[in-house]
């Protein structure tokens, strides 16, 4: 099959939640190797996308494919699942786990991969992203930023032995939320270098605006279930748009109010 030029493609992508549109016929399109941040308020939608890109929830209504194939499945059930890679909120590691076998998990499947060379490419994605010497640690005994590092590893890591169809789109739902400007920029460091080494595509969630400004390369606005403004951060940057201005001001007057939430 000739490979899609567009890493998501998404058609009228609908969900609702007890009558709510939450996700009111969106279109979406993301070109293999671009790096998208969408954008909004809280509750306006945006880990309801991921989630849905990622194959842990199903759409009420519409159309997503990504790499071109058709989504018609939660992942789990899904043969031949797209590389999609969710970076978390919250590092999300498995607490029982040691540190290599959370960021090992996905090449136990493969049998024909030994526990040493696991090892070894468990070691060189917590070597890119800072860590060494903690594998065999579990990840109560690290602190919040070095688990947050786990994570990013964890999303990093590729089975070399498989002949990969595609480069891996990676997402991370709102990455430097809550973390003080220092932080941040180290964490929007790390996601770009997590980019380049996985050279593939990604998509940000956030709203913060260093984040989203030095990480991607264009933005979607989304509010009250549509996609209100799209443009590149340059565009971004200067827009007299009202929902861009809102935001980036965080401005009470503009066309986002609590009660349209
Ligand atoms: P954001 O990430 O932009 O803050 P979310 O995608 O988390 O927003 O949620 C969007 C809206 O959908 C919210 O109003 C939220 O309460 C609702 N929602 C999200 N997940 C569910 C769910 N599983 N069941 C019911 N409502 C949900
Ligand atoms: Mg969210």
């Amino acid at each position: 099959m000739e490979k899609s030029k567009h890493a998501v493609e998404a058609k009228n992508l609908s969900i609702s939640w007890g009558g709510v549109n939450v996700l009111n016929q969106l279109n979406l399109k993301l070109n293999d190797g671009e790096k998208l941040a969408i954008v909004g308020p809280s509750g306006s939608g945006k880990s309801t996308i991921l989630k849905i890109i990622a194959g842990l929830i199903l759409p009420t209504k519409g159309e997503l494919r990504i790499f071109g194939e058709k989504q018609i499945y939660l992942r789990l059930d899904q043969n031949n699942p797209p590389d999609v890679r969710l970076v978390f909120q919250n590092p999300a590691l498995l607490g029982s786990l040691t540190i290599a076998e959370n960021v090992g998990f996905l090449l136990k499947k493969n049998k024909n991969l030994s526990k040493k060379l696991i090892h070894e490419i468990v070691c060189e994605c917590l070597a890119e992203v800072g860590l060494f010497n903690i594998e065999n640690k579990l990840p109560n005994e690290l602190s919040g930023g070095m688990q947050k590092r786990v994570s990013f590893a964890r999303a990093l890591i590729t089975d070399h032995t498989l002949n990969a169809k595609t480069k891996p789109l990676l997402l991370f739902d709102e990455p430097t939320a809550g973390l003080d400007p220092i932080a941040s920029s180290r964490i929007e460091d790390l996601i770009n270098k997590t980019n380049n080494k996985a050279n593939g595509s990604s998509i940000v969630v956030s709203h913060v605006l260093s984040t989203i400004e030095r990480t991607s390369d264009k933005v979607l606005m989304l509010y009250g279930g549509k996609f209100r403004w799209a443009g590149s951060i340059d565009e971004f940057k200067k827009s007299k748009d009202p929902y861009v201005f809102q935001f980036r001001y965080g401005k009470l007057d503009g066309p986002m109010q609590p009660k349209d939430i």
